[in-house]
């Protein structure tokens, strides 16, 4: 298959600007997986090479649960390459929560999916509600990470179908900022210039 890399630039999906990123940090580069998944036919390639890195891992997860509303299409993704079923969590109250009578049941071991792991802090609160639930984790399992050692992160398996080395910077050593560009944008809020 080809790189994610190669289908997040055919779909428009490598955003370039000035970015402040949920650690704090500014960055000159986002990765923006609601591009790709937009389009069935690229959401479902996708998927089948994550589906395969999960399968190579010895992962055998009866239940994909993603986090919305970002992981929802790429985990009902995911879920149909591995013939399982398919459940998202969402905020309430600030914590997430399974609503809409979704349920984990200790037969059913949970791969939690996430689009692009940078802090790993969504991956690390949905691996707690699967666990209050009374569930078994199967392991993590992203379609693309930018941090350097993510598997020091999590005590369970974890898969990435690809690794981006993305440049960030502290606020007062952005270059970005030295040059005077305009105040960064958080990613996802509205479009870059
Ligand atoms: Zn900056």
């Amino acid at each position: 298959m080809r790189t994610v890399a190669e289908i997040l630039g055919e779909s428009g999906g490598i955003l370039t600007g000035h970015f402040l990123l949920s650690s704090g940090r500014h960055g000159d580069r986002y990765l923006q997986l609601a591009a790709p998944f937009q389009h069935p036919d690229l959401a479902a390639e996708l998927a089948s090479g994550l589906a395969g890195r999960v399968r190579e891992a010895g992962l055998e997860p009866r239940v994909v649960l993603g986090p919305a509303l970002g992981a929802i299409v790429p985990g009902f993704a995911l879920a149909q390459a591995l013939g399982v079923r398919f459940v998202f969590c969402e905020r309430e109250d600030g914590r997430f929560a399974l609503r809409r009578g979704f349920a984990l049941t200790a037969a059913e071991p949970v791969l939690v999916v996430e689009n692009t792991l940078s802090t790993g802090g969504s991956a690390l609160e949905a691996i707690a509600l699967v666990r209050e639930a009374g569930a078994a984790v199967a392991g993590v399992a992203v379609y693309c990470d930018r941090i350097p050692e993510p598997r020091g992160v999590f005590d369970v398996p974890y898969v990435s179908l690809e690794r981006f080395e993305i440049p960030n910077w502290a606020p007062e050593d952005c270059p970005l900022c030295r040059a005077g560009a305009p105040a960064p944008i958080k990613p996802g809020s509205r479009p870059p210039r």
